[in-house]
């Protein structure tokens, strides 16, 4: 099961995430067939989006990362909602290679007009990459730690640790978290070590009030349907969508997020439009 602790630390000028993602790694690699490279990156930004979504407020909130790499490095693209449903996936032929392109963020929070930021790609390691998004985008000074940790093909440990400073902080403050995250260096190891239940006890455990500390269950989980699908291939009306049936058979959509393909046929249609 993946975790995702909340609480606010050191007076609360730090907003503590701690998060361990390794079901959710291993849910994607299932669904997509994930190289190791691919894995990591993916993982990565599954893990990062998860964060993300326990950050909405809004009951219909969303937010999504879209990686777009230049040349021969990939796509890859997660989203999440309020509900910690993350899923995602990367253009496995990149073997996880992302740089020399640009991140995007887009997140709603169902309010006003959902909050876009794009900025370059600082490297391929996905902590480094949402930082500065946080940093040019946003504004927060963020501290992020996000690894994956694989092995045989599988994930043996995921997750992270992220500090964000509330308004009101100090330069000491700032600090202080800034050396309290050198022990995330290698995040993955301590998440592999502690999980998320003991990376709260070893390390926060002095700081944190029971009572204040928030913890919700992260899923890989699509939120397509065939109803979904009907909704998206309606506007294409009838007509063509006849004609696609006698050139190929079927009406095909297929969502990359879980892979399912849904099919439909004549009589279906002469449903949707019955
Ligand atoms: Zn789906």
């Amino acid at each position: 099961m993946s975790k995702l602790y909340k609480s606010l630390i050191s007076d609360g000028y730090v907003s503590l995430s701690v998060l361990e993602t390794t079901d959710l790694v291993n849910a994607a690699i299932k669904t997509h067939k994930l190289n190791e490279g691919a894995a990591k990156t993916l993982g990565g930004l599954l893990t990062a989006c998860a964060y993300m979504a326990g950050c909405l407020k809004s009951e219909r909130g969303a937010v999504s990362l879209t990686v777009k790499a230049e040349g021969d490095a990939g796509t890859a693209s997660v989203s999440g909602d309020i509900n910690g449903h993350i899923r995602g996936y990367i253009d496995g032929a990149c073997n996880g290679k992302l740089h020399g392109g640009y991140l995007t963020v887009i997140k709603d929070d169902g309010f006003y007009r959902p909050f876009v930021g794009t900025c370059e790609l600082v490297g391929n390691d996905v902590s480094q990459n949402l930082m500065q998004y946080y940093d040019k985008s946003e504004q927060i000074p963020t501290a992020i730690a996000i690894g994956v940790k694989m092995q045989g093909g599988e994930c043996i440990a995921a997750g992270g640790v992220v500090m964000q400073l509330m308004p009101g902080y100090t330069q000491e403050i700032m600090d202080a978290a800034e050396e309290r995250m050198q022990a995330f260096v290698n995040v993955a190891d301590v998440v592999e070590k502690y999980g998320a239940d003991g990376i709260i006890d070893e390390f926060f455990k002095d700081e944190i009030n029971k009572g204040q500390l928030y913890l919700t269950f992260p899923e890989y989980k699509c939120n397509c349907s065939r109803k979904k699908i009907e909704g998206v291939i309606m506007p294409v009306g009838k007509d063509e969508l006849y004609k696609i049936i006698e050139e190929e058979g079927a009406v095909r959509v297929h969502c990359h997020y879980c892979n399912t393909d849904y099919e439909f046929t004549r009589a279906d249609v002469d449903k949707l439009f019955g």
